[in-house]
């Protein structure tokens, strides 16, 4: 078994624990928060690991403009890319999509409640 531990030494934004980070999260490829890849992102703060003597600050990346969002987006263009139907803007599924990328667009701008 090798030994390659990682010690945070600085506590990471909300809600993220530095220890569960895959290299690619602290690479800024994948969502900090989700794993997704990224494409449009926000800066979301950032993590201190130490390994032996070394310090090494990442920079923290999330999907924009939210997960829920992205995912709703991704969902929606992954679902329209292989559909025959949705050509035709006819396809029910496509339309369920989109809406619910809208829904999702609408709460981030609304800021929910209030
Ligand atoms: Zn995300
Ligand atoms: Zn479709």
């Amino acid at each position: 078994m090798k030994r390659s531990e990682l010690v945070i030494t600085a506590p990471g934004p909300a809600g993220i624990d530095p220890a569960a980070l895959t290299r690619e999260q602290l690479l800024g490829w994948r969502c900090a928060l989700c794993g997704t890849l990224l494409t449009g992102d926000r800066p979301l703060g950032t993590v201190t690991l130490s390994q032996g003597p070394t310090l090494t600050t990442y920079p923290l990346w999330a999907c924009d403009p939210n997960c829920a969002t992205e995912h709703a987006w991704r969902a929606a263009i992954g679902h329209a890319a292989g559909c025959e139907a949705c050509r035709t803007g006819e396809c029910v599924t496509g339309q369920r999509l989109l809406d619910a990328y809208s829904a999702a667009f609408r709460q981030e701008h609304e800021g929910g409640a209030g």
